[in-house]
């Protein structure tokens, strides 16, 4: 495959990656460990990653390998790790408006509407901006007519796209999705996977994803980072040059899908038979 030109266009990209000056989010030589029962689990171990400006980055990992906190520590909400986390050049010194998250579990306030659930985060604009701020995110998730709902009357999917509306409200610079789809039946996770793609194309959000979902990585990610566990490191970035919308039985998507598996596996003494 590496002969062929989509294998030149990988290695010309994985060079251009660590020539790139104009990162937005720059990880170095992270380590990150919980005290647990009096002993050290490590959760994160020597992590080097360049995110740059407006690109989509998907992280997949078994459970337990430290993206939850990886992506925790970049929202600002998980301290006392060793390395540099920086935004722009800056190191992040706690949560910030730069920042939004979206969780498995939507997390909205079930006894505020739709509207307040998306306008609850927004910061510093008088009541006629903020109005029309929340209702241009409700347009962007398609969630018009729905504004005066209370949570407990949505679907599953319906109430991640609020999650994603509350996270996007204050234009951050960044968004991080820690497996926002998992609880999703699988139609409503492609449907959605969809909306995450026509968001990212019309705001230009750096964004990154974790999921365990192998094929919801290469359909949405510019890159998919592969984690390894016990402790947590990249075990291999695979970029993913395929355009947009992707087609999930391509030939080009079925060999990354191949290759992630096989590293995926990698380690295992004896492979199982899997389904590709
Ligand atoms: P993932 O999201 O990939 O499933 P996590 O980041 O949640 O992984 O967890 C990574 C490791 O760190 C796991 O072994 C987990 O048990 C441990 N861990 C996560 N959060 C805490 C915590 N608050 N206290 C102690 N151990 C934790
Ligand atoms: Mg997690």
């Amino acid at each position: 495959m590496e002969g062929c030109l989509f294998g030149q266009l990988r290695a010309l990209e994985e060079n251009s990656v660590s020539a790139t000056t104009a990162s937005n989010l720059t990880i170095q030589n992270l380590n990150k460990s919980y005290k647990v029962a009096g002993g050290d689990v490590e959760a994160l171990q020597g992590i080097n990653l360049d995110i740059r400006e407006g690109e989509f980055v998907s992280i997949v990992g078994s459970s337990g390998c430290g993206k939850s906190t990886l992506l925790r520590i970049i929202s600002g909400l998980e301290n006392g790790y060793s390395g540099e986390v920086k935004i722009g050049g800056k190191r992040i010194g706690g949560p910030g408006l730069d920042r939004g998250m979206v969780f498995q579990e939507h997390r909205l306030i079930p006894w505020l509407t739709v509207e307040q659930n998306v306008a609850f985060g927004l910061n510093g604009l008088e009541n006629g901006e903020r109005d029309t701020v929340v209702r241009e995110h409700l347009e962007l998730v398609e969630l018009t007519g729905f504004a005066k709902a209370l949570p407990h009357q949505l679907s599953g999917g319906m109430s991640q796209r609020v999650a994603i509306a509350r996270a996007l409200v204050n234009n951050p610079q960044l968004l991080l999705l820690d497996e926002p789809f998992g609880a999703l039946d699988a139609m409503t996770r492609i449907q959605l996977q969809q909306e995450i793609l026509r968001i990212w194309e019309a705001e230009r959000t750096t964004m990154v994803l974790v999921t365990h979902d192998i094929d919801e990585a290469i359909f949405l990610g510019d890159r998919v980072v592969i984690m390894s566990s016990r402790p947590g490191t990249i075990k291999k970035i695979v970029p993913v040059h395929l355009p947009r919308p992707r087609d999930r039985s391509s030939y080009d998507f079925v060999q990354i899908r191949k290759e992630i598996f096989t590293e995926f596996f990698a380690d295992v003494e004896r492979p199982f038979a899997y389904e590709i």
